[in-house]
This record gives structure tokens, C-alpha cells and sequence, in this order.
């Protein structure tokens, strides 16, 4: 089978490797499509440190079951599928189920480096982590669910009662995501600040309001256009992002770090004590979260193709990542076909 190694930083190979077999209690999944994630560029140029050499990426994918390990007895070969990449060991599956990535020695697949993950023809995954698709679901729009399922949790982290109007820091990825997962919460105004006029074009045909924080500050453009926002979620996760969130919402309210743009990042402290704002952190999902993302998507198919900008060929992985790490301004998900050339595999 052919993977997308990473090579050294900022350098995918396609390579060719023996196709794993599945163990006690994993399934082996024929890749269809898996998405490219910011965290995946940013590992490939290094950025953020949490990709290496050698390593296979791809955490996005879905695919269909090609084959089970031993005790596998509530799946089929065959059944279009999607993972949850974040792994718990087995023994406590049961005591962290849907708060899984609270458990200390979780690892995600597509993160953790000696684990080959999705950038590749098959993967194998615990079947505990598989989720089956929606009947009649594009295999592509599973790839899909995994970046829904973040946002569905950061909105979740966000106290109920404080959607009225909320500010979405970031367009990209994740940022539409959190839109749709908005609106599914039932969310009155959505506004998202976003630089690129793609990416605010595409948030516009997803239902929200934009504005461009390079026509002057956000809490002012805010103000001027129907007020503060009762609480702001922040994609991006830098400091002048974070102090748009903070100076654009109402006094008490929670700001969502789903973002993880910079390891450290500087707040203005009065904007939280005096103010009485509350900073949430977000990571990932539960097991929930990712169910509920596998349902939303299930219920408008067409809403979730507005996401994918571009679905490439294996061999162009390589030249795709580095032109989203240059910023090529593709606006939404680009995704890496697995399933094309068939009938040549
Ligand atoms: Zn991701």
C-alpha cells in the first residue's frame, strides 16, 4: 500500500509499505479520503513541534472496514466508517467515556508518532474507535466529522444561555466548523472575524456575519454593527486574537481557546478580573461530541461539501501541503483521496 511519510520537516514522500493487519479487538479500514488539518502543515514546517520525521500522519478519514482482528464482534466488513482518533486504553474505556480526552495517557492517532495513521491507503484503529457512517453519507464527508466533532465540543464548553451573539475568531477549518456546530446549538448571531475574503465569503454562504478585523478593531466594528458579543470563541489561539475576544464581548463574558496558534500568549488581566470574563480551554471531543458530529453531518450532506475547497490525488499530497503552509489561500478543507486509481491498486 502507498503512505504519505513525513520525510524531514517540510518534505512528504509517498512510500510503499506492507498493509498492516489487525490485531485483538482493531479494525483495519480502507482509506477513502483524509483531510489535511492546520495541525498537520504546521507539523510538516515544523511550526509546532508536534509531528517528526518518519512519521505517518492523518487524523481526518474516513474509509470503509476491510478487515477485523479477533473479538471484533460489533462490526462488519465493508461498513463505510470514520474513526475517533483519540484513544484511551481499553481497561478504561468505560470509567472516561466521553470526557476521553481528559484521560493522562490518552494518545491521539495521526498525533502520536509511532503510530501509522490515515495519510495512507489502510489504517488500523481500535474498533471501539470506529464510528460507522449515516446511511447514504459521501465517504468523503466522513473525513469531515472529525474537525465538526472539535467544534461541537468547544461551543459545548461555552455556558448554555450565552449564544445570543457570538464572535468567532478565524474562518479557516475549524472556524466553520464552529459555525455549523453554532447554529445546531440553536445560536442567534454569528460573527467571525476573518482576514481572507475566501474564507469570509465561504462563513457568509454557511449562514454568519462577517466582519475584516484589517478595517479597524473588532469590538469597535461590533459596536458599530449591533453590539458586543455575549461570548467569542477563538480558532486561532495568538495574542491578538485572544485580545479581540476579550475587548469585543460584554463584561462576564466566557471566551472558548479552541485555537492552538501560539504556545504562549500575553492577556490584558483586567479585561478577566475586573471584567469577570472566564477563558475556557477546548480540546478535542469526547466520544459524544464525536457521535453528535457524525449525526449533524448525516442531516445535511450539502451544507458540509461547502467545506472541502480541494480533493487531491496521493501523489500531489506533498505539493498541497506546502502550498497551504505558504498560505495559497484555499479557504476551506483540503482532502486526500485514497480511493481514486482503484482499480490500479
Ligand atoms: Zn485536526
Amino acid at each position: 500500500m502507498r503512505e504519505l511519510v513525513l520525510t524531514e520537516i517540510g518534505r512528504l514522500d509517498v512510500r510503499e509499505a506492507p498493509i498492516p493487519q489487525p490485531g485483538p479487538g482493531e479494525a483495519l479500514i480502507r482509506v477513502a479520503a483524509t483531510g489535511i488539518c492546520g495541525s498537520d502543515v504546521h507539523g510538516y514546517t515544523g511550526e509546532n513541534g508536534r509531528r517528526f520525521p518518519g512519521q505517518v500522519m492523518g487524523h481526518e478519514s474516513s474509509g470503509t472496514i476491510a478487515a477485523l482482528g479477533t473479538g471484533v464482534d460489533e462490526l462488519a466488513v465493508g461498513t463505510a466508517v470514520t474513526f475517533n482518533p483519540v484513544v484511551v486504553p481499553a481497561e478504561d474505556a468505560a470509567a472516561f467515556a466521553g470526557r476521553e480526552q481528559h484521560h493522562p495517557g490518552k494518545h491521539v492517532i495521526g498525533v502520536a508518532k509511532e503510530i501509522p495513521a490515515a495519510f495512507a491507503d489502510y489504517v488500523v484503529v481500535p474498533a471501539r474507535n470506529v464510528v460507522a457512517l449515516p446511511d447514504g453519507l459521501p465517504i468523503e464527508l466522513g473525513a469531515l466529522i472529525e474537525p465538526l466533532a472539535v467544534a461541537v465540543h468547544a461551543v459545548r464548553r461555552l455556558p448554555a444561555g450565552s449564544l445570543a451573539r457570538v464572535l468567532v475568531i478565524g474562518g479557516g477549518p475549524i472556524g466553520q466548523s464552529i459555525v455549523i456546530a453554532l447554529r445546531d446549538a440553536g445560536a442567534g448571531t454569528i460573527i467571525v472575524s476573518e482576514m481572507d475574503a475566501a474564507r469570509r465569503e465561504l462563513v457568509r454562504r454557511l449562514g454568519a456575519e462577517t466582519i475584516d478585523p484589517a478595517d479597524g478593531p473588532v469590538a469597535d466594528q461590533l459596536r458599530a454593527g449591533g453590539g458586543l458579543a455575549d461570548a467569542a470563541l477563538d480558532a486561532v489561539g495568538i495574542t491578538p486574537t485572544l485580545r479581540d475576544a476579550f475587548t469585543s464581548t460584554t463584561l462576564g463574558a466566557p471566551i472558548c481557546l479552541v485555537g492552538m496558534g501560539s504556545p504562549q500568549v500575553t492577556i490584558d488581566a483586567f479585561l478577566v478580573s475586573t471584567e469577570e470574563r472566564s477563558l475556557i480551554g477546548s480540546f478535542t471531543y469526547g466520544s459524544d461530541d464525536f457521535a453528535d458530529a457524525t449525526e449533524i453531518i448525516g442531516a445535511d450532506p450539502d451544507v458540509y461539501r461547502t467545506l472541502i475547497s480541494r480533493e487531491i490525488d496521493v501523489a500531489d499530497a506533498d505539493t498541497a501541503f506546502s502550498a497551504l503552509a505558504a498560505g495559497d489561500g484555499t479557504p476551506g478543507k483540503v482532502l486526500v483521496r485514497f480511493d481514486r486509481e482503484e482499480e490500479t491498486r
